[in-house]
């Protein structure tokens, strides 16, 4: 496909469709064996107040490192990880290593997890994240789960149950990526997220002189709050965004204007700077 035709000087008579499975079961081989390998990582990328613009969480966001192909994004091993169920032991360790860095952070900062659908199909899924808070020492009330729409596409009871067992051991669930997915709305009628996360292409759609995707972000706001939920707006890249964003009424902000996914090191230093018990 394209990235065989461009500027390669060996020409591969293969057809490219076996190439693309072959390279797709290396990965997976590879990614198999991530875990192992100690080639996974988790960075954290901090979550402000609005008004306040101090740090109220971070989002734990995996990173993978293979020895053998370099540094993958999420956007291509995660689907690559459903599809083989490798997400339920991958997943299950995110969720060990984020309890446990959250742990040492102070006690007003929360951990967000991103959760898959097939993760949360799997019948022992509240189970894993009870021993991931019993073995980490970590509160449930500083976890909480990002799932985003297409998980009720499948078996929406299921989940919906799943989450509903989470929630009672005191955990909060956030709706991520909204207004990307389906949109049925009548999950929001019946189960209680804690928050909903506006999906960045709005927020980067947001301007002056794009009056529609203010018009959404203001509805998906008004919305929350009827409902009783707060709001993340992602990707939030400049000041200006931030200012609109602020205007606009969102709950907190996440996005590169106030920081980067960063090492588990770093986001400690900048919870934990000037904290006079720091863990
Ligand atoms: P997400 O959960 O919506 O995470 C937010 C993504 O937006 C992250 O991409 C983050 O780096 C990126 N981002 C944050 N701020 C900005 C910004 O200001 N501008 C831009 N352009 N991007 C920004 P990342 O880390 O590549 O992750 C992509 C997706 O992969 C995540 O989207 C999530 O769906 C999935 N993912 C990541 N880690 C995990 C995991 O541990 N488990 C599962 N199931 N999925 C994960
Ligand atoms: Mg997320
Ligand atoms: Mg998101
Ligand atoms: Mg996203």
């Amino acid at each position: 496909r394209a990235k065989d035709e461009g500027g390669n000087e060996h020409f591969s008579y293969e057809p490219s469709m076996h190439a693309d499975a072959e390279e797709r079961r290396k990965l997976e081989s590879a990614l198999r064996d991530a875990i192992g390998n100690q080639e996974l990582e988790l960075n954290f990328q901090p979550v402000v107040n609005a008004k306040t613009e101090t740090v109220v969480s971070f989002e734990a966001l995996l990173r993978w490192n293979s020895a053998e192909h370099g540094c993958i994004s999420p956007g291509k091993f995660i689907p690559l990880a459903e599809d083989t169920r490798l997400i339920v032991p991958i997943g299950e360790w995110v969720l060990h290593e984020a309890c446990r860095e959250a742990a040492r952070w102070p006690s007003d900062i929360k951990v967000a997890v991103n959760v898959s659908g097939e993760q949360l199909l799997e019948p022992n899924f509240s189970a894993a994240v009870v021993r991931a808070l019993a073995d980490t020492g970590l509160p449930a009330n500083r976890l909480e789960i990002e799932v985003t729409e297409s998980v009720f596409l499948r078996d929406g009871r299921i989940a919906r149950q799943t989450l509903e067992e989470i929630m009672a051991l005191g955990c909060s669930i956030a709706l991520d990526d909204f207004g990307t997915g389906y949109s049925s709305l009548g999950y929001l009628r019946t189960l209680r997220f804690s928050t909903i996360k506006v999906d960045r292409s709005f927020v980067q759609g947001a301007s002056q002189d794009n009056q529609e995707s203010l018009a959404i972000i203001r509805a998906v706001v008004a919305m929350a709050r009827s409902l009783d939920m707060s709001t993340t707006a992602e990707g939030v890249e400049d000041a200006e965004q931030a200012a609109l964003i602020r205007e606009l009424g969102c709950t907190k902000i996440q996005g590169y204007y106030f920081g980067r996914p960063m090492g588990a090191v770093e986001a400690r230093s900048l919870v934990v700077k000037g904290r006079s018990r720091a863990a």
